[in-house]
């Protein structure tokens, strides 16, 4: 390991050496430098394509962290004081270095993530979409006006909460961080934000921009690390709401430790998301659609589709299906043919391949068997590939887990009534889609599927940002109030006030009031 460090730099050098030949350990962004940590336990983050050492990544120390705190403290009160025009305006050109650096961030996500290059690039698409449309903030922020009584007029305003904090997901490097920068900043409050420790390069480059963007000093801060710096940001007096994106285990913890501190928190939580396949589906546009969805991102994404619930002679297109699987190319993410990188870490990767075993074990049939995988080149990454599982009852481990992996479970049932019952019956309700041509069909899916976003012929219905991210259940936290991005992201990152006001040309004076009004 070398030692070298990137030290107080004027950018973010990482990402300009040889990661592999000098591995760089990855410093704090705070007050716009970029500081090497003083930390004694670092993480180290490898390329899960080739298992060779990309960075560390450091446990902040507490002082670190509360530097972090003060600075995005002090930047407040002259950002939530600076014009929402000229706020709007950095946003902008935010957006424009984003554009401008997108191969650069992908490239930095598929080396310490993994996922294909390509796919990459539509992670930090799907993140730029976000704060592209946060630059409308000029009307989305506007408030309300009535006059309520004769010369009495109440308005409601939207005022930023102050410093506010995000912790990241491994799986989305770039998307999750901009589901949370783009509209925090731009209704002025600062933000403190802490990455995955799995996949901390797109963020440093995001706060590289930021910065050369025109963000004051203070505004965005990143700190590292894994469960102190959370339990610092979850304990810290000064942090008024908390974004988490991440598993159960995690954001169940954070929801509750968050709130029970007094602090707003929004939390997207995990997923098995099913599709239904009706015989009267479009057969090679559905498999194909279900093959991306399944398989795509090595099925780490929380919209993968990971279950499919065949209805009556739809289970015949499995075998289809499997042969399209088969087809897919599994290779590292830099590798122009790929369409499957590897998965995030060799234990995610034991832990696939267990809940496989579990599943042979208990009585499934495994049609196609992705474990233990070596694509040519690269006999040391953690691949998996494709797999799929039939004959699963919906007791069995490999049903009831979120696997997080490229294989898809299969589960037949007689009729749509009956899909339906069994996907309601799930505990979570991130993403359901539905592949018919019958109208009617789709019509009784939508209406009575307890999921949170739902497809008819769309694999993978995430909502653009003029909408939100609307997963219901397990699948977030908090009965699904706080929801990221679209209005109620904005309602999110902001405290209402009302205002009530009577100006009148004459002095009225209507006496002593001790009584609520009764018209
Ligand atoms: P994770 O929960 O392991 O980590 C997420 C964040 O929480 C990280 O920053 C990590 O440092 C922190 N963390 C992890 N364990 C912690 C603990 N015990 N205490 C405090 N902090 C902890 O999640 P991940 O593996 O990075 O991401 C995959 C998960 O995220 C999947 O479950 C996936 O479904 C979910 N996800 C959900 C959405 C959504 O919008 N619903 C989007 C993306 C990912």
């Amino acid at each position: 390991m070398a030692s070298t460090t990137a030290g107080t730099a004027s950018t973010c050098s990482r990402m300009t050496h040889d990661p592999i030949a000098s591995p760089i350990d990855t410093p704090n962004f705070i007050d716009n430098e970029f500081v090497t940590s003083k930390a004694t336990e670092w993480i180290p983050v490898h390329d899960p394509a080739t298992n060779n050492l990309v960075t560390r990544v450091p446990q902040s120390t507490p002082e670190e962290l509360s530097a972090a705190v003060a600075s995005a403290q002090r930047a407040f009160p002259a950002w939530k004081a600076t014009s929402i025009i000229a706020r709007q305006q950095i946003l902008f050109r935010f957006t424009h270095l984003i554009r401008d650096n997108w191969d650069r961030l992908a490239a930095a996500i598929t080396l310490e993530q993994g996922k294909t290059f390509k796919d990459a690039r539509g992670d930090v698409l799907r993140g730029l979409q976000v704060a592209e449309t946060a630059c409308g903030i000029t009307t989305q922020l506007t408030g309300e006006v009535l006059e309520v009584a004769r010369d009495m007029e109440t308005r409601s305003y939207r005022e930023p909460l102050g410093v506010v904090a995000a912790i990241c997901p491994f799986n989305f490097p770039a998307m999750i961080p901009l589901w949370c920068i783009p509209i925090a900043v731009v209704t002025g409050n600062t933000m403190v934000l802490k990455p995955s420790e799995r996949v901390p390069g797109a963020s440093l480059i995001l706060a590289e921009l930021a910065r050369e963007a025109g963000f004051p000093k203070g505004v965005l801060n990143l700190v590292h690390g894994s469960k102190d710096t959370v339990n610092f940001i979850l304990d810290e007096p000064s942090i008024r709401a908390i974004s988490f994106v991440g598993s159960n285990r995690a954001g169940e913890y954070i929801y509750s430790r968050g709130s029970a501190n007094g602090k707003r928190v929004q939390a997207n939580l995990g997923a098995k998301n099913h599709a239904v396949l009706l015989p009267d589906a479009d057969k090679d546009a559905a498999l194909n659609a279900l093959a991306g969805a399944a398989f795509g991102a090595a099925g780490q994404r929380c919209m993968a589709l990971s279950v499919l619930v065949t209805v009556g002679e739809s289970s015949q297109f499995i075998p289809e299906l499997v042969e399209k699987a088969r087809g897919l190319v599994v290779s590292a993410g830099f590798e122009k043919t790929a369409d499957v990188g590897p998965v995030i870490s060799r234990e995610s990767q034991a832990r696939i391949e267990s809940l496989i075993g579990s599943a042979e074990r208990d009585g499934a049939i495994i049609l196609l068997d992705g474990r233990g995988y070596k694509p040519e080149n690269y006999p040391n990454g953690n691949f998996v590939a494709p797999t799929v599982i039939t004959n699963v009852k919906t007791n069995m481990e490999c049903y009831k887990e979120e696997i997080f992996g490229p294989v898809l479970v299969c589960i037949s049932v007689q009729t749509l009534e009956e899909a339906v019952q069994l996907l309601n019956s799930n505990e979570y309700g991130n993403g359901a889609s539905i592949f018919t041509k019958s109208g009617s069909s789709a019509s009784y899916f939508q209406k009575n599927v307890e999921a949170g976003q739902v497809g008819i012929n769309v694999a993978i219905p995430v909502p653009l940002p003029m909408f939100s991210f609307t997963g219901n259940k397990k699948s977030i936290a908090g009965g699904g109030a706080n929801t990221f991005y679209g209005k109620p992201g904005l309602a999110f990152y902001t405290q209402q006030k009302t205002v009530t006001s009577l100006w009148r040309r004459e002095n009225v004076d209507s006496g002593k009031q001790v009584v609520m009004p009764s018209h």
